[in-house]
């Protein structure tokens, strides 16, 4: 049996990349201490802010929000969940979401797709299911942020972990989508969008998952029917066998796409400048928003 290197009690959790074993009571600390320095180091909440979280009511939005009430942070807390209108998988995780913020006191707002776009994901999908995820993401970024514009925050904090990080460099790159990767343009983007903070992100999913059955968070939840059709679905089954046999891959490729960019030094150039969308007024690049332009294409 594995015990806790700071007191002896049995361990819950051995880190194979730090080399530690923690008890419950000690591990929850170290958990809540790495979000900390994450939100410290990367300045993400500035004092008296008003963060909406997204509390999808899943695992990792739901150590998210648990864990920022923790952290004495000076800064409100706010809660909204975007209902995608999926059948028999979005009922019990919202179900999950609004039991949580009631029992944390905190206000809670659900926004969902059809008050943005008029129809819920499973009609949208209705024709083909192959681009689930790509379209069900931008328009749930799409209702997160109107709910937040609403609800007047100043964050938008997502529950994001180094897993979903990693994934995303190695989906960039398996793309080969290169303005991604060196994602160093200057754009207007920070004066229109609400920026998002992802204060999990230096923490692995086993990590997160240990801290919400320690902490006793979570409820056995349904899968998203959706997220088989996905090239992360693939990734991530990938990297977790790499990250097995190699403790510290998914570190290192979040750190050195850090390097990376710190390597190409500070956006330069023209500033690839935003203006609004002709159908929904929001910010956008081009004639339509991201969203929009899905939903024209749907139409047609
Ligand atoms: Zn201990
Ligand atoms: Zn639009």
């Amino acid at each position: 049996m594995a015990v806790c290197d700071l007191c002896g009690e049995r361990a819950v959790l051995r880190d194979p990349v730090n080399k530690v074993a923690l008890c419950g009571s000690h591990f929850s600390a170290w958990y809540e201490d790495c979000v900390a320095d994450t939100i410290r180091r990367y300045r993400m909440i500035p004092p008296k802010a008003r963060v909406a979280v997204g509390l999808s009511g899943g695992k990792d939005s739901t150590v998210l929000l648990s864990v920022l009430t923790k952290l004495g942070l000076d800064a409100e807390l706010v809660a909204i969940t975007v209902d995608e209108g999926i059948a028999n998988y979005r009922e019990d995780t919202i179900a999950a979401a609004v039991s949580l913020s009631q029992r944390l006191g905190i206000e809670h707002r659900i926004i969902s797709f059809s008050d943005i776009c008029g129809k819920p994901l499973d009609e949208i999908l209705a024709v083909s299911s192959k681009q689930a995820c790509s379209i069900c993401g931008t328009l749930r970024r799409r209702a997160l942020h109107t709910a937040a514009r609403e609800m007047d925050a100043t964050r938008i904090a997502t529950g994001h972990c180094m897993d979903d990080e990693a994934q995303s460099v190695l989906m960039n790159y398996l793309r080969g989508d290169i303005t991604r990767v060196a994602e160093n343009y200057r754009t207007n983007a920070a004066e229109l969008f609400i920026p998002r903070i992802k204060p999990l992100c230096r923490c692995t999913e086993r990590a997160t998952v240990a801290y919400g059955k320690v902490n006793r968070l979570l409820v056995p939840l349904p899968e998203c029917p959706y997220t088989k059709y996905a090239l992360r679905a693939k990734v991530r089954t990938e990297l977790g066998v790499l990250e097995y046999k190699y403790p510290g891959t998914m570190y290192n490729i979040v750190t050195g796409q850090e390097r990376l960019l710190a390597k190409l030094g500070p956006a330069i150039g023209e500033v690839v400048v935003m203006g609004v969308c002709e159908r929904c007024s929001q910010p956008a690049r081009n004639r339509l928003c991201a969203a929009c332009t899905l939903l024209e294409r749907q139409e047609r």
